[in-house]
């Protein structure tokens, strides 16, 4: 298939676009590199454009006679949606829209988009089925789950089909070395605590001690980002015209902030010092996924079924580029 990733420099997209390629698709990168590496894609598939560039983006996917889009570019820090809604109403909801409109314009039939576990907010059940009512507590949430309604309301009236892909915890790095996860500044938790075990930073702070769950911390469901990747590739095939496939992908199991820690610290050798912080605006206490939907519908089955197994490579990798991608 010749397929546009948005977004395919970054940390998933990345990991996403070397699966894409090494099964033979065709790709097209289109980045504006605010987040993602130049060096994270094979320098021949990368366009760099910003998706406010309508006239480029369709330039782009008329003369690439594109078949599928796959949509990760975004923002998606919790934590700065909640101080700057504007960067997250704008870039994953308005430049969402206009890619939308582009791509139903030229008869586009496939749509791949990176929704999150956050628009489920606070589940009443956990594990969190595709059921369960999605109500964000924070603007990251609000603006995924807004699309994703765009979704379905294109789905039912255009010849358009799409798979909203709800990650969990994205984690790890590529089995290969060759990429991993770098982000400025970086605010996810397991690069956090292997910076510290690095000796790059003096501590992790953990966001909250008094949360309803066994050791006070919140619990997330890490996911290795080359089964996410998988997940992507499997949505695209599965999608059909005029219809919407939305799937929790994760692994089912919880680690906390502590679990996250003490896995690092086994992994690593190293000892992480920990500061107890007071809680981060926006964070449910628990967010699991039950991802038995995609395991059935899609066959998708996860390589990575630890946590041990996925901070291994997030280890590797962050021990060999501790300084993230080679500028070139
Ligand atoms: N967290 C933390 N200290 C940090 C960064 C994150 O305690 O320095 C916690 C955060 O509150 C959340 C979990 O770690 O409960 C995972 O956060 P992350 O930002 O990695 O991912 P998110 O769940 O926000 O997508």
């Amino acid at each position: 298939m010749r397929i546009l990733v948005t977004g395919g420099a970054g940390y998933i997209g990345s990991h996403t676009v070397k699966l894409l390629l090494a099964r033979g698709h065709e790709v097209t990168v289109y980045d504006n590199l605010s987040a993602g590496h130049r060096a994270a894609v094979p320098k021949e598939t990368l366009v760099v454009g910003d998706l406010k560039d309508i006239d480029h983006l369709d330039h782009l996917l008329l003369v690439n006679r594109i078949e599928a889009v796959i949509h990760f570019a975004a923002s998606a820090s919790v934590g700065e949606s909640t101080t700057n809604p504007s960067k997250y109403y704008q870039n994953n909801l308005l430049n969402s829209l206009n890619l939308l409109d582009r791509v139903r314009r030229l008869g586009i039939g496939r749509f791949v988009f990176s929704s999150t576990c956050a628009t489920y907010g606070v589940p009443a059940t956990v594990p969190i089925a595709e059921t369960e009512p999605q109500k964000p507590i924070n603007p990251y949430g609000n603006t995924k789950l807004a699309f994703e309604r765009m979704l379905a309301d294109y789905a039912a009236a255009y010849p358009i089909g799409f798979a909203a892909l709800r990650y969990f915890n994205a984690a790890g790095a590529a089995a290969d070395g060759t990429l991993g996860e770098v982000h400025d500044p970086e605010t996810h938790l397991i690069p956090l605590v292997i910076q510290a075990a690095l000796g790059k930073r003096p501590h992790v702070e953990i966001f909250g001690t008094d949360y309803p769950t066994p050791d006070g911390t919140c619990i997330r469901d890490y996911i290795h980002v080359e089964d996410l990747a998988e997940a992507h590739l499997l949505a695209l095939e599965a999608i059909r015209p005029g219809k919407g496939l939305a799937y929790n992908v994760g692994l089912g199991a919880g680690a906390s902030v502590r679990e996250v820690i003490r896995a690092v610290e086994e992994v690593s050798g190293k000892i992480v010092l920990v500061k107890e912080g007071p809680r981060r605006a926006g964070d449910p206490p628990v967010l699991v996924a039950a991802s038995d939907a995609i395991r059935r519908e899609l066959g998708w089955a996860p390589k990575y079924p630890t946590l041990k197994s996925i901070v291994e490579t997030a280890w590797r990798w962050h021990r060999t580029h501790p300084n993230g991608y080679a500028k070139p």
